[in-house]
């Protein structure tokens, strides 16, 4: 078995959602008491927030690019970012190493294929439903996009970051998300993308009224399928 180099912390609340899925996914793949064999390196989220929301993105890159590095060294096979916002920084962490980086849209696009979605909505963070890098690699893929309205973008961003990424789980949030996927489907989207790791945490896939991946989940699936391979 390989070993999965993950990039946690952003936030800690998917971290725990990768760390339990990827081992119960080996688990279920090679039975009895098998599990997964992981290098985790956890940043803080605090300062990243911080020069996110400066727009700092050059910095951002490095830290992340040091983690892979790190990785590696600790002997990973591959390295998850384990954010979708993060994957704007793809291509200097992917430069750092010399194993590969799965990129979450990519599995995402995967799972969206396979659940038969042409045009998805993306809920995610501001950064990744309004800067054009995870919308055009799911359009290389063949998949269409569509974010919310503005006043929606903005509403879903303080839920992640005032919510979400602390843990603080809330019924009116899930209504306010829940309407905006009402929407989404009144324009035509025929599936949803949770592009942020952490709405799986506040919405269950399942109980969507269309057909729904949750990029955490697909990201650990495809790590999983390589670690087996
Ligand atoms: N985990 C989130 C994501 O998937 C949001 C937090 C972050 O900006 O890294 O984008």
């Amino acid at each position: 078995m390989k070993t999965i180099g993950l990039i946690g912390g952003m936030s800690a609340e998917s971290t725990t959602v990768y760390y339990q899925l990827i081992n119960r996914l080996v688990r279920e793949r090679l039975g009895g008491l098998h599990s997964a064999q992981i290098a985790l390196w956890s940043l803080d989220f605090a300062p990243i927030a911080q020069l996110q929301a400066k727009d700092d993105w050059d910095a951002t890159g490095a830290i992340l690019a040091d983690a892979a590095v790190r990785l590696e060294g600790a002997g990973a096979d591959c390295v998850l970012i384990g954010a979708n916002t993060m994957h704007l920084n793809y291509a200097q962490v992917a430069g750092a190493v010399s194993v590969p980086v799965i990129h979450i849209a990519d599995a995402t696009a995967e799972a969206l294929k396979a659940a038969g979605v042409k045009k998805a909505l993306l809920l995610a963070t501001r950064f990744t439903m309004e800067k054009p890098f995870y919308a055009e690699r799911l359009s290389a893929q063949g998949i269409e996009t569509v974010t919310p309205d503005k006043a929606d973008r903005d509403a879903l961003h303080a839920i992640i970051y005032d919510e979400l990424v602390v843990g603080v789980i809330s019924e009116a949030s899930k209504a306010v998300v829940l309407a905006m996927i009402e929407n989404g489907r009144a324009a035509g989207c025929d599936g949803i993308a949770f592009a942020c790791t952490e709405i799986g945490l506040l919405l269950d896939v399942a109980a969507m009224p269309l057909p729904t991946v949750d990029t955490a989940v697909a990201h650990c699936e495809a790590a999983v399928a390589f670690a087996l391979s």
